[in-house]
């Protein structure tokens, strides 16, 4: 998996404080452009998003490249409504030459099933190969693809989502695909918007633990993880 943060937002952090700013102050916005240099962005942010006024979130927006995710990661990822997505076509690029697959470690960590999953993966590429080859448009011969089969996405996401997104799928109840594909997202936001991202992964970064009875049973280490991220 290759995640790049493709471009953001100019200065993200001093765009969501002039529109927060905006929101309270009689000047006008040329004048809160300036105004907002000397101040401390991390107090101000801290104060309006804990008061509850996410919205100034939006103004601030983040595109990632990502490479070499499953069709089942991509999918779970597109369930994300509050973004935009580009998604490399099964449609108009075949897959016969670039039959690139993604083998969870539970698999191939298993010699036996790591053999089998490989071998079954191999004989539906081939088909695929065979069925294009003999003119099945590769919309229908893509029937046959696994979830495993590799894709390629670009995603713009706000910041308010993305803090979503990254609670929802940091979170060690989130399958590890997207987890370890969210968790290099935060990575690359936290370089460019420290401040915004201050607190971005699960809920038990934050305080207390969401999933009740389905908890992992260790944020403490959890919350480690992602300050330190
Ligand atoms: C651990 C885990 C397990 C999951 N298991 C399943 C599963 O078994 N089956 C399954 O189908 N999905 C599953 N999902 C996907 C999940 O149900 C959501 O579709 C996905 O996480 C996107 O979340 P969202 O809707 O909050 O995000 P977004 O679509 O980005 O929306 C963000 C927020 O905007 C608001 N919003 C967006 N659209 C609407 C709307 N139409 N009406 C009202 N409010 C809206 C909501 O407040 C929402 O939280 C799972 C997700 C996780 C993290």
């Amino acid at each position: 998996m290759k995640v790049r943060l493709l471009t953001h937002t100019p200065e993200p952090e001093k765009t969501v404080v002039v529109a927060a700013k905006l929101c309270y102050s009689p000047s006008s916005v040329d004048e809160l452009d300036e105004k907002v240099k000397g101040i401390s962005y991390a107090k101000f942010l801290g104060k309006v998003v804990g008061m509850g006024h996410h919205s100034v979130l939006e103004h601030a927006s983040f595109t990632f490249g990502i490479d070499g995710i499953s069709r089942s990661t991509s999918h779970q990822l597109v369930r994300h409504r509050i973004a935009s997505y580009s998604q490399q076509s099964q449609r108009y690029v075949k897959n016969d030459k670039n039959n690139e697959y993604i083998t969870p470690e539970s698999i191939s960590k298993n010699p036996e099933f790591a053999k089998r999953f490989e071998s079954a993966v191999a004989d539906i590429y081939a088909l695929y190969g065979e069925m294009t080859e003999a003119g099945i448009p590769a919309e229908d011969a893509r029937f046959i693809l696994p979830n495993a089969s590799c894709t390629k996405i670009i995603v713009t996401m706000n910041a308010r989502s993305l803090l979503h997104f990254f609670t929802l799928r940091g979170c060690e109840r989130a399958q590890w695909e997207i987890r370890a594909m969210a968790i290099e997202m935060i990575g690359l936001a936290k370089e460019v918007a420290p401040i915004i991202f201050a607190d971005a992964g699960p809920a038990c970064v934050r305080g207390a633990c969401s999933e009740g009875a389905m908890t992992c049973g260790h944020p403490k280490e959890i919350r480690e993880k992602f300050k330190n991220l």
